[in-house]
């Protein structure tokens, strides 16, 4: 029986399509191989987001042939779709799979050339060998691959659901729509289910996700229109329903954009213990300026705006945001601008990125790009802000109770005395002892060690 290994890279998004490939393969009684040098087909689930993601992905592929030449290596993901001809001819694989063909994976390989299947793209020469590639216009597809997948710095506690792909905005920067299409949801009968038998598996908190996650429903809602059971579809749609209709201790909502925080969204989080106090919110700068080179949709007083008011509302949240620096153009000043809202805002961490050029995109062309040694230092500057930032909110909940879920793992190897956590704010808790992992509980804090909460069962 020949066996397989699913290697991912990237977001959450690709982690849960790793997932549903591995569960095609399984279906058609593949194996599952512990580690690619056991395998007979390696797929590598690859990311495209900056030019380092495409080198990870290059560089994976050279291992996997080192240490396995003889098992085949099928490229599928971001990167596959965005520069198929490019990776076909690299040494040791043999299928290319872009994300447009994603869903028929396993086929190709149960199939096999030469049956009843023909490459949809051409063939590209390498060495007189013909290598498939199966990639066609993304915007032509509306399959979701949606299987629960397990972030694996928590191991298997906290589910990952993606409810949602694709993503309909144009930002100048971001390579994605163009390699994950149209913005499509997951229907709501099927987001329940899927819950539903996380919960009976005896999983207490799920993270739902997306490329584009506050637009979880529009695509269902266009769809709808016309028909009798036309109604509005909306993000805040699918958590009341979950709560509604499901017996889920804690939900976790994924990164939002600003502009689909809504007040109703806010305050359902808000009212009730049953969602995380979490939200991330993508800021990627403070300048007016910057966000309108980047045809971001809305202005930094919007977003302003948005934060105040999680903050209002749960003034105890975890609030996280993804901010880019270096963008073609970003002139002292407009960082200064930057500088200022993470000041100012009640963020409690920051993921910090440096502008990369990706083909394809506006922004690519633009002129006027930053030199790599002034935005490194910017990436540093904000960094430090967000690290202090981080430690102040730490700090506040020394002597204090927090909910916390214990997870499948313990901070150190062999017999540690503390169990870890993840607080229902996002943050890291030691506490104290061994628990059984997977339940909720409430902890009381008793100090702060390297970003880490320490704490004890109450
Ligand atoms: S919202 Fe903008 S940054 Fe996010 S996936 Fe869509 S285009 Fe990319």
């Amino acid at each position: 029986m020949s066996s397989f290994y699913v290697e991912n890279f990237g977001c959450r998004a690709t982690q849960a399509d790793g997932a549903a490939i591995e569960h095609q393969f399984e279906e058609r009684g593949f194996q599952r191989a512990s580690a690619a040098s056991q395998a007979d087909f390696v797929v590598l689930n690859t990311c495209t987001v900056t030019a380092a993601a495409d080198q990870d992905a290059r560089a994976a592929i050279r291992r996997v042939h080192r240490i396995n030449p003889e098992c085949q290596i099928i490229v599928t993901g971001c990167y596959a779709q965005r520069a198929p001809a490019e990776i076909a001819t690299l040494p040791g694989v043999t299928m290319v799979v872009g994300n447009s063909h994603k869903h028929q994976l396993a086929d190709f390989v149960h199939t096999k050339p030469g049956h009843s299947f023909v490459p949809l793209a051409s063939l590209a020469r390498r060495d007189r060998e013909a290598i498939p590639i199966h990639v066609s216009d993304i915007f032509a597809h509306t399959e979701l691959l949606a299987a629960p997948v397990f972030d694996a710095s928590n191991e298997r506690t906290r589910p990952n659901l993606k409810v949602q792909d694709g993503c309909d905005n144009r930002c100048s920067f971001c390579v994605i729509p163009s390699v994950r299409g149209h913005s499509r949801s997951l229907p709501l009968p099927q987001a329940l289910r899927e819950v539903n038998s996380l919960v009976d598996t005896g999983y207490k908190e799920v993270v739902i996700s997306g490329i584009n996650l506050g637009r979880w429903g529009r695509d269902l809602e266009s769809q709808q229109s016309g028909t009798i059971c036309s109604r509005r579809l909306r993000l805040e749609g699918l958590v009341r329903a979950i709560l509604d209709q499901t017996e889920l201790q804690k939900l976790r909502i994924s990164s939002v954009e600003p502009m689909d925080w809504s007040d109703e969204l806010i305050q359902l989080m808000a009212s009730t213990p049953r969602i995380a106090k979490h939200t991330h919110v993508p800021l990627q700068s403070g300048s007016d300026t910057v966000l309108r080179r980047m045809h971001r949709k809305y202005r930094p007083w919007h977003y302003r705006e948005k934060i105040e008011k999680i903050h209002a509302l749960m003034p105890a949240a975890a609030i996280g945001a993804d901010v880019m620096v270096g963008f073609p153009g970003e002139s002292e000043a407009e960082f200064e601008e930057t500088q200022r809202m993470v000041q100012d805002l009640p963020f409690t961490y920051l993921h910090v990125f440096t502008y990369s050029p990706r083909p394809g995109t506006s922004a690519a062309a633009m002129g006027n790009q930053v030199p790599v040694r002034i935005a490194r230092e910017r990436n540093r500057v904000l960094r430090e802000l967000a690290s202090q930032k981080k430690l102040g909110f730490m700090q506040s909940f020394v002597g204090r109770s927090i909910q916390a879920i214990t997870l499948n793992k313990s901070p150190e190897q062999g017999n540690s005395p503390f169990t870890e956590a993840l607080t229902d704010n996002y943050l890291k808790l030691y506490l104290t002892g061994s628990h059984l992992a997977n339940t909720w509980l409430t902890a009381s804090v008793h100090g702060l060690e390297e970003e880490v909460l320490l704490g004890s069962k109450v």
